[in-house]
């Protein structure tokens, strides 16, 4: 009879020693949704900087304030650095919750793990040494990231945050119906939906009201920010 230790059985044992020993898929770790089950939508709107205008969309700050509807923000260090007051002004909102978008917006794939920590960590430092404030959310600019990303995020205890419907809400040619299209298609239990509240969505404010008072409330959905969406947790009234 031949040996079971045949140097092939032994290869093979080793491969299934070493994959199973390896840590789960990186990707496991990027969030992209709430849990499937829980009746919360998360509205998220990213704070990149902007060349040009205002770069904060007053109206529909004034609209989710007004209407007391929960939202998280990711905030960029450039745009924070020209937005204090609007800094100020979402930070001090109760069911709002604040997040960070990198320092400059860079394309973190085209740099190295050490330059991608600096990007991903002058955000986080402001918010921190300036306003006192922990933010532990991070959403990638552009949603681009790579391994060495979502490692460097992981070390950072910070919590990595995608979306799973995307609302188009920066292009210029995109009327309010084909937003609102999209979301009737995609807006489920648990779907966290990027937006922008730097004032390049032109359609962003009428979206969101479509949202609030007629999508959601069809649907039995909640408004709710990142992190009670994450443990599908209601703000109290
Ligand atoms: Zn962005």
């Amino acid at each position: 009879m031949r040996s079971f230790c045949t140097p092939q059985i032994l290869g093979l044992l080793l491969t299934v020693l070493l994959v199973t020993a390896l840590p789960p898929r990186t990707q496991a770790q990027v969030i992209t949704s709430g849990p499937p089950s829980c009746p919360g939508v998360a509205l998220t709107f990213d704070l990149c900087p902007v060349r040009k205008g205002s770069g904060y969309d007053q109206a529909l700050i004034d609209y989710l304030i007004e209407q007391k509807i929960p939202a998280t923000f990711f905030m960029s260090g450039k745009w924070m650095a020209r937005h204090e007051q609007n800094v100020q002004a979402l930070l001090q909102v109760p069911f709002f919750e604040i997040g960070t978008h990198g320092e400059v917006h860079a394309h973190l794939p085209l740099h190295s793990s050490e330059e991608q920590k600096q990007e991903i960590l002058g955000p986080v430092r402001l918010l921190k040494t300036k306003y006192s404030h922990n933010a532990t959310l991070f959403r990638p600019p552009y949603g681009e990231f790579n391994d060495e990303t979502v490692n460097v995020v992981q070390a950072l205890g910070l919590q990595f945050i995608l979306w799973n419907v995307v609302s188009g809400d920066p292009d210029q040619a995109i009327t309010a119906n084909q937003i609102q299209d999209r979301f009737k298609r995609s807006v489920r239990k648990g779907s966290i939906i990027v937006m922008h509240a730097n004032g390049k969505g032109r359609h962003t404010r009428e979206v969101v009201q479509a949202l609030q008072e007629q999508l959601m409330p069809e649907r039995n959905l909640t408004p709710m920010t990142m992190s009670d969406l994450l443990q599908c947790r209601q703000a109290a009234p």
